[in-house]
């Protein structure tokens, strides 16, 4: 059957979050020095921002208030807060880009949880907006993955039934039992452990983003 259309989550499937979250706090490092120096070792500094982010778990806004309060940035939290939604400076993964423009000339989407800002400043100051058809941030539609409404949404807006889709994401939950949900095909990206408690169903895994291609193609010849 032909596959009308790819979707992908933006954070840690095409968008390498840690990365440039560990980019981000470099930033903030050398933009405070010399007066940091004193206070922590450049490696200390990412370590710690890289861990007080807990996997993306916490909320920006409470991460950048304890890194305000615990160095003398010069830099109150509200300021890093704007430095940190508007980043200039998104890393990709290495093959995300060649994969989108292989599986041209199907239709491309990113559905994504996140807030409308830093969704949309991270897609577009990392060139993928010149990949991407349609785009469902959660915090603009007042839905969010699993919930299949955001699926339904973006499927609607790409003129293609869910069951001509895939969903390629790194979250078991949100993107494969969220895509599934929707009534999609959903390829998992393994960044991490799969749950112990959440059943396998999926399409597909892949270790890389360019193994999607030769999965959606061989999908279109059955
Ligand atoms: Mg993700």
């Amino acid at each position: 059957m032909r596959i009308e259309a790819v979707l992908f989550d933006l954070d840690e499937t095409l968008h390498a979050r840690t990365r440039s979250l560990a980019a981000f706090a470099r930033r903030i490092y050398v933009d405070a020095l010399p007066g940091i120096a004193g206070q922590t070792s450049e490696e200390d500094f990412v370590e710690a921002v890289l861990r007080g982010d807990e996997r993306g778990n916490r909320p920006p806004e409470g991460l950048l208030t304890w890194l305000a309060n615990r160095f003398d940035l010069g830099l109150t939290a509200a300021d890093l807060v704007e430095v940190y939604l508007a980043w200039e400076h998104p890393v990709l993964f290495d093959d995300a880009e060649e994969t989108l423009r292989r599986l041209r000339p199907r239709r491309l989407g990113i559905v994504t949880n996140g807030s409308e800002r830093s969704q949309a400043a991270k897609i577009a100051n990392s060139g993928l907006d010149r990949w991407t058809d349609a785009v469902a941030i959660s915090g603009a539609l007042d839905m969010r993955k699993p919930e299949p409404g955001i699926f339904e949404d973006i499927c609607r807006r790409l003129e293609v039934a869910p069951a001509s889709c895939f969903m390629v994401g790194d979250a078991p939950e949100h993107d494969v039992a969220g895509g599934r949900a929707a009534g999609m095909r959903t390829i998992w990206v393994e960044r991490g452990p799969w749950p112990s408690g959440l059943a396998r169903d999926y399409d597909a895994s892949v270790a890389r983003l360019s193994e999607v291609v030769p999965i959606v193609e061989r999908w279109d010849r059955e």
